[in-house]
């Protein structure tokens, strides 16, 4: 049996929720250039590694499509006919950029303003009510350690770490023990409110099953009540009001909470308006204790697209470079609904798949028109492309930095070499940038 020499990176970041774990170990085989072993990720993060293998769904070599077959060419050859297209384009749509890490994210801005086009990401089909309530009302938040270290009370509105963020629960929010809540899960008393019995419901101390969609109704129930009104329903949003009293007093009387909310809350009818009344419970709960809350970001770096292209603009998303300099408005600019009015007529897709969860009308109009992707794997959006980049993978096989959940920045580490000659995002970015910098004589 040959022996297999292998090479073991510890402290890894992991690349795919917005908890970033900063604690596996990935061994990676010399010879192959091949992850063998990955210790401390969950399922999804670990199988995201296992994806960087190469295998019949990663791209290694960039491809153009002609006559509905594609054919791999050079990486010139590519740059050339994708800067044509963005640069004929009256109205091109620059998406994606949550997965990936802020120094692409930055060249995507840059990109945009160059070709005057409308820049989005993954926010405006996720958290964008979130940013939208926070600057109506601002948020009370903290870090992650916070809450590991202080929390006794933690309420999960609309999230199902189980399944979305599974260390969540073991790193910060229910099992940990911390510096004030030795005892770990004992110390905590969890509350989840949802509309399923979710296998995160089954492992609380308390489950609210809600209506769906009436999310709001009960969030200003709870907010009248803490400022001790008297309703006088039997129900609000399929709650009985006895279950509700005992949400408030818990609310009021313990040391330390947190409501972790999720896309339950922001893609819920009154979106933005959840969420304001979310933060504004939280506000008046510092009336009688100490009370912070924090999204569920997704994507692991969603939080850095945020706050990097608010830094280049001064706006986290749905941002339109059409006048030569950034406007924003939610709805007009965000990805979705541009697509379902059909305006725009390119699009450059980084690091995302929208083909698999934007409505269908809007995916038919994406398709209509040229199609560019910055992508590692075949997905529904990279196998219609009209040109695909395969890039590395950020985060296991390039460095760059990406923002968790709490906006705490952390330095993605590479654990190998991309398959094939790969570029990074960023480079690719930087090239097209260059190449239709030359075309423009600029
Ligand atoms: S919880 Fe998220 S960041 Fe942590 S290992 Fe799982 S997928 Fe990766």
């Amino acid at each position: 049996m040959v022996e297999r020499k292998l090479r073991t990176i510890s402290d890894v970041i992991c690349p795919f929720c917005g908890t970033l774990c900063d604690d596996l170990e990935v061994d990676v085989d010399i010879k192959e250039e091949t992850i063998v072993e990955i210790r401390n990720g969950c399922q999804i993060g670990t199988k995201k590694f296992f994806s960087s293998n190469p295998s019949g769904h990663r791209y290694t070599k960039p491809r153009i499509k002609e006559n509905d077959s594609f054919k791999e060419v050079s990486w010139d050859e590519a740059f050339d006919k994708a800067a044509e297209i963005l640069i004929s384009a009256k109205r091109p749509l620059l998406y994606g950029f949550s997965s990936t890490e802020c120094e692409a994210q930055s060249k995507g801005v840059e990109l945009a303003e160059l070709l005057g086009g409308i820049l989005d990401n993954t926010a405006s089909v996720c958290h964008g009510p979130s940013l939208l309530a926070i600057q109506d009302v601002g948020a009370p938040m903290a870090t992650l350690g916070d809450f590991k270290n202080r929390a006794d009370l933690v309420i999960f509105w609309g999230s199902n770490p189980v399944h979305a963020h599974p260390r969540h629960l073991g790193r910060y929010s229910e099992f940990v023990r911390g510096y004030f809540r030795k005892d770990g899960r004992n110390d905590r008393f969890i509350v989840v409110v949802d509309p399923r019995n979710t296998h995160t419901a089954q492992i609380a101390d308390l489950f609210i099953q809600i209506k769906p969609s009436e999310d709001y109704e009960l969030l200003n129930a709870i907010r009248a009540m803490v400022r001790g009104v008297e309703l006088d329903e039997k129900e609000i949003s399929g709650v009985p009001m006895e279950k509700i009293k005992e949400l408030v007093n818990i609310l009021k009387t313990c040391n330390f909470g947190v409501i972790f909310f999720g896309m339950g809350l922001t893609q819920s009818l009154a979106h933005h308006r959840n969420i304001d009344a979310a933060i504004s419970l939280v506000r008046e709960l510092n009336d009688h204790t100490k009370f912070l809350l924090m999204p569920m970001r997704g994507h692991y770096n969603v939080t850095g697209a945020n706050i990097v292209f608010a830094w280049n603009t001064g706006y986290a998303y749905s941002i339109d470079f059409s006048k030569g300099y950034p406007r924003y408005n939610p709805g007009e600019f965000s990805s979705v609904d541009l697509l379902m009015r059909d305006e725009i007529d390119a699009s450059l897709i980084v690091a995302s798949d929208p083909a698999s969860n934007f409505p269908a009308a809007s995916v038919k109009n994406l398709f209509k028109h040229p199609l560019i992707s910055i992508e590692p794997h075949e997905t529904p959006t990279s196998a219609n492309a009209d040109i695909n980049f395969p890039a590395a993978i950020a985060g296991i096989e390039c460095e760059g930095t990406a923002y968790r959940m709490d906006s705490v920045p952390i330095r993605l580490r590479k654990v190998k070499d991309a398959p094939g000659k790969c570029l990074s995002d960023k480079e690719i970015l930087e090239k097209l940038i260059e190449k239709i910098k030359e075309k423009k004589g600029e």
